[in-house]
């Protein structure tokens, strides 16, 4: 007998704006159109959608399983075991994701996982670089810069505080009015880069 096959990783990556949450939804919508049975997973921090729905910025919306623990996904294997989890922002389920979804492929369950690979000032962001590094198809997606119209790989979030606007802060859970795509030369904030 042939052993169970695995399922495959599918990374979508990039900045705020970019579209990830579009791609990860028009993914399950084809995948559905297959008759393929998806769960949509979403993080309990993202509340932009609603209580138990995922939405993008151009509006569109899909109901899904709001969750707050990466191990909580792990209890989708047992209830009729899906073809395919689709989780979005999955930054905010930190490190431990990676380990429960190599689970979830040991399983033989597909996973398509979107999120920031980036924080706003311009960090790499785990656990994205580590998936994107494991997985067997990676999209890195980028916005339009606010700025100059060109890609943008990075955004900046804004605080309006009246004459000087735009200040960064430490959270990274915000409507869209706080956040702002921009290209490598309008990110605020970025050190200039010395020799050596
Ligand atoms: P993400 O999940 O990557 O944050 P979404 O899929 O939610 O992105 O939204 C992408 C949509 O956001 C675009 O199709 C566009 O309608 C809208 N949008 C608003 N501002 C921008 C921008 N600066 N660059 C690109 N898209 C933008
Ligand atoms: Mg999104």
């Amino acid at each position: 007998m042939r052993p169970m096959e695995a399922g495959r990783l599918h990374v979508i990556a990039g900045p705020m704006f970019a579209g990830k949450t579009e791609e990860l939804l028009r993914r399950v919508h084809r995948a559905r159109l297959a008759g393929l049975r998806v769960e949509v997973v979403g993080h309990r921090l993202d509340e932009r959608g609603g209580a138990d729905q995922l939405s993008s910025h151009a509006g569109r919306s899909l109901p899904a399983r709001m969750l707050e623990h990466a191990e909580e996904l792990l209890e989708l294997i047992g209830e009729g075991r899906p073809h395919t989890i689709a989780i979005d922002e999955a930054q905010f389920f930190g490190p431990p994701l990676v380990p429960v979804i190599h689970r979830l492929l040991d399983a033989g369950i597909q996973v398509e996982a979107a999120g920031l690979c980036i924080t706003y000032d311009g960090e790499p962001f785990a656990p994205l670089p580590a998936l994107m590094a494991l997985a067997e198809e990676v999209v890195k997606l980028t916005a339009v810069c606010t700025v100059c119209g060109t890609e943008a790989a990075f955004h900046i979030r804004l605080v309006d505080d009246g004459a000087t606007a735009l200040q960064p802060t430490a959270a990274q859970v915000g409507d869209a009015e706080s956040y702002q795509a921009r290209c490598r030369s309008h990110r605020r904030d970025a050190a200039p880069r010395g020799p050596g």
